[in-house]
């Protein structure tokens, strides 16, 4: 166990990775030690949100060596918001040699196993300038930084209450499944709403009839039934979670569940026996109640929930190498 308790916050590392797309290609990109760019103030990406992210972890195995989990998958994840911003997609070789390369200049910040910590990983593009009309950029810049981060939640999974918001973090054919900035920006005041109702999370509604679950702010929603089944929604303005993608996997092929994928009426969140978000910082936040309006609506019995848990520990065990990797998800960068 490290001596300080460590939770999602920024620290400075040896070295972040920075490329350029000038005329029409991208470079191949160096490493720097200073964490601080210099831009153009009138870059697209500052001015218009002109710009996409990643986030993935590195974790310490039990004997040190380094992996990485379906880190392709938000490589390709990442060309797909660039296109969805008018950027260039960056390469995936470019994004495999930029993430290793990052990491491995970087190794003395990955935690040691066993402490629940893991090297965040925080790829981002940007667009440049100068631009002054609103217009995509010429000239874009693409970076990897990585900072150590602690468990999300320390001595073990505890059930939230969440609150169902009016807004919407998305439009119903907009930007919602590209991982932009501005999905973001946005989504900060009804956290803000939701935190001061005693909530740790807002939960967004499909935002053409605000009758369904979307997602949490930064987490894809999940729910499971008194039939064996786990069910996701289905929605045009959700982010394709990879962590959702694996849970469904291990719901069906490790624990014989039913995947069933369809839109979830808010009102039907108390039927369910658990219900959870799911992102790569906490892997599962357990949803214990929901705040609709002026009532708390309770999903299941106190406590977590033995699926939830269940299916935590698998996905866990899998990133940290506990447990064999049979999805082929994981990257061994660096044996001991
Ligand atoms: C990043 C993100 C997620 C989680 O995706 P993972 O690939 O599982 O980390 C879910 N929803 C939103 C809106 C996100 O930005």
């Amino acid at each position: 166990m490290s001596t300080t308790r460590r939770g999602f916050s920024y620290t400075k590392t040896r070295a972040i990775f920075v490329s350029y797309y000038r005329d029409g290609t991208w470079d191949s990109g160096r490493l720097q030690e200073d964490d601080h760019i210099t831009i153009s103030a009138f870059s697209t990406a500052i001015h218009y949100g002109q710009q996409a992210f990643e986030g993935l972890k590195a974790y310490r195995r039990k004997d040190g060596a380094i992996n990485l989990f379906r880190y392709m998958d938000n490589g390709r994840r990442l060309m797909d918001s660039c296109e969805r911003m008018v950027m260039p997609p960056v390469p995936l070789q470019l994004f495999d040699h930029a993430v290793k390369t990052t990491v491995l200049a970087n190794e003395q910040y990955i935690p040691p196993y066993g402490t629940g910590e893991s090297l965040y990983i925080r790829p981002l593009v940007i667009g440049l300038g100068p631009v002054l009309g609103a217009m995509p950029a010429k000239e874009y810049m693409f970076m990897v930084m990585v900072s150590p981060v602690g468990p999300y939640f320390e001595g073990g999974l505890k059930p939230v209450r969440m609150m169902a918001t009016s807004y919407d973090r998305a439009a119903p054919h907009g930007t919602g499944k590209a991982k932009c900035g501005g999905n973001y920006g946005g989504s900060f005041l009804p956290q803000k709403e939701a935190r001061a109702n005693g909530c740790a999370e807002a939960l967004f509604l499909d935002p053409a009839t605000h009758t369904y679950i979307d997602e949490a702010g930064a987490a894809n929603f999940f729910a499971i039934s008194d039939k064996n089944e786990y069910v996701t929604p289905i929605s045009s303005s959700i982010l394709d979670s990879i962590t959702q993608r694996s849970l469904k996997t291990l719901a069906q092929h490790k624990l014989g569940m039913t995947i069933v994928e369809r839109p979830i009426k808010l009102d039907e969140i108390g039927t369910f026996t658990e219900a959870g978000a799911c992102g790569t910082a906490a892997v599962i936040t357990p949803i214990g109640e929901v705040l609709i309006g002026d009532k708390i609506i309770k999903i299941g019995p106190e406590g977590v929930g033995p699926i939830s848990q269940r299916l935590y520990n698998l996905l866990l065990g899998i990133q940290v190498g506990d447990i064999a990797d049979e999805f082929d998800w994981i990257t061994i960068i660096k044996q001991e």
